[in-house]
């Protein structure tokens, strides 16, 4: 399928500025496909026209940003165009299924189980939002390292249950002690890390890890056969020091960094569960269907009814009536968002999306 997005600092469509910033012209054009502009093999780039002489701007009256930032956007441009080029990755052992897609809508494993091209491919706040997570794994795997020399970072691994793979963070032995930990790290924002360790409301507990990173986790656990898994999470937004006094937060550590242990008692049935799901998914996707728009955080037997919105909804009784609605966050964050919207629910042959695909 051809890629929608140029490649490029101009990848993404920006508004025609009333005068091109680089040669000062008519508003004919971009100022990335400005003539006037010398491209950085022919000569240095030069700093857009100079905005010197413009009057200082009132801080009495506020302070607003420029209307179109010159230099900024630098190195989420180089991101976005890096992950263009790299494409969509392999999973980690070729199969059809990666852990880390643990807990998510059984309709979005399908399609890429099917491999239907994302409709919707990564925007670049959400390439600025996970390039930041990379950074952080990287530093944080390789400082693991030289504190448990014994560690193994980005360890390979195949579900156990089903045709899935994945790569684990970091496997942590102990050979005296016969004792192996398989550890998932997070960045999350700083509300969802508020939430996670009970800091966002006075009588609120806390939520812990979500759903699907303890699945991820847990499928990562049983595939090294560890004794225990361990989310922890890094926000990128430390809890205020006045907050974290209020919820009992006395580390200032435990205002940006959390750990949650699970047993193997407590992680192997939720990897099985989750295997389970993944090996049905991929089953019906062998006979030529797509599962159901359904998720593991949702109620048992809600489904998806609007992909746009995130509704759902639960039918009950002899006569199938509605008995509960929700929404879920996750359409909004899918790959497959707008070529979901036109599909119908429940179960539906494989087919009838590649034909809306083909269309859009
Ligand atoms: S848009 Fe929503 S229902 Fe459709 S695959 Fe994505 S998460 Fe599932």
């Amino acid at each position: 399928m051809t890629h929608p997005m140029t490649i490029g600092p101009a990848w993404r469509e920006q508004p025609t500025p009333p005068e091109c910033p680089r040669c000062g012209g008519k508003p004919d054009h971009r100022a990335a496909t400005c003539a006037a502009t010398p491209t950085p093999k022919d000569a240095p780039m030069p700093i857009a026209r100079d905005l010197s002489d413009l009057p200082p701007a009132d801080p009495r009256d506020g302070l607003t940003p420029d209307p179109t930032p010159r230099f900024i956007s630098v190195l989420a441009d180089q991101w976005a165009e890096e992950n263009y080029l790299a494409g969509d990755k392999a999973t980690a052992l070729g199969t059809r299924f990666r852990h880390s897609d643990a807990g998510k809508c059984s309709r979005a494993i399908a399609y890429t189980a099917a491999d239907i091209p994302k409709s919707d491919p990564m925007d670049i706040t959400g390439v600025w939002n996970t390039s930041l997570g990379t950074l952080i794994h990287e530093q944080w795997q390789e400082a693991l390292a030289a504190r448990f020399p014994d560690a193994e970072v980005e360890v390979k691994c195949a579900t156990v249950g089903a045709d899935g793979s994945g790569h684990i963070d970091a496997v942590i032995r102990d050979h005296l002690l016969n004792h192996t930990v398989a550890y998932e790290l997070k960045t999350v924002g700083g509300f969802g890390f508020k939430a996670a360790v009970g800091a966002q409301r006075k009588g609120t507990p806390a939520e812990g890890p979500r759903t699907s990173h303890l699945l991820q986790a847990s499928l990562n656990g049983l595939a090294v056969d560890a004794d225990e898994v361990v989310v922890g999470y890094l926000a990128k937004e430390c809890i205020s020091l006045n907050v974290a006094k209020r919820f009992g937060i006395t580390d200032d550590v435990g205002r940006f960094a959390a750990e949650w242990t699970l047993t193997r008692e407590q992680y192997e049935p939720l990897a099985r569960q989750e295997a389970e799901r993944v090996a049905g998914i991929l089953a019906l996707v062998d006979d030529g269907l797509l599962a159901a728009r359904k998720t593991p955080e949702m109620p048992p037997g809600a489904e998806i009814t609007d992909p746009a919105t995130g509704e759902w909804q639960r039918h009950d009784g002899p006569e199938d009536h509605v008995a509960e609605v929700g929404s879920t966050w996750e359409c909004g964050y899918c790959s497959y968002q707008t070529l979901c919207s036109g599909t119908d629910a429940g179960r539906i042959p494989v087919e009838s999306v590649v034909s809306i695909g083909a269309v859009a």
